[in-house]
């Protein structure tokens, strides 16, 4: 069997970390190493590695990540667009990915330069 991600540790509770919104299909937690003041990772229950492997059967899960950080962003007050937040998937080495989890990135509270670096 494959070793675990240390999202899928997190969701099973097995790494502690502070749940901030959870519902069947995603579940957000603080990123360790924040970007910006406000720096969440939306995840699937489901493993799919990255995005770019999902399957037609992953539309609902797709959908649910973006459901939540629209939520997440809400609860965290950044929805208004007097502020607003960005969203990232990082798909494979030249994008940066290091967790081989789908993952969400939502920034927010500062001023984000465009185009990324
Ligand atoms: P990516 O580079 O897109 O694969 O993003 C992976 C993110 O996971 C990075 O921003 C890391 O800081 C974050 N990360 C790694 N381990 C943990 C952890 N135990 N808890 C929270 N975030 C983590």
């Amino acid at each position: 069997m494959n070793e675990k991600t240390v999202f899928q540790k997190i969701l099973s509770r097995e790494i502690p970390a502070p749940i901030l919104y959870e519902d069947d299909l995603v579940a957000a937690f603080h990123d360790i190493n924040p970007q910006a003041p406000t720096h969440v990772l939306i995840v699937p229950k489901k493993l799919i590695p990255r995005v770019g492997e999902a399957e037609p059967e992953d539309q609902a899960t797709l959908g649910a990540l973006l459901l939540a950080a629209g939520k997440i962003a809400d609860q965290l007050g950044v929805k208004d667009r007097s502020k607003g937040f960005r969203l990232v998937i990082n798909h494979g080495r030249d994008a940066g990915e290091t967790v081989p989890h789908l993952h969400v990135h939502l920034l927010a509270g500062r001023s984000l330069d465009w185009p990324p670096g």
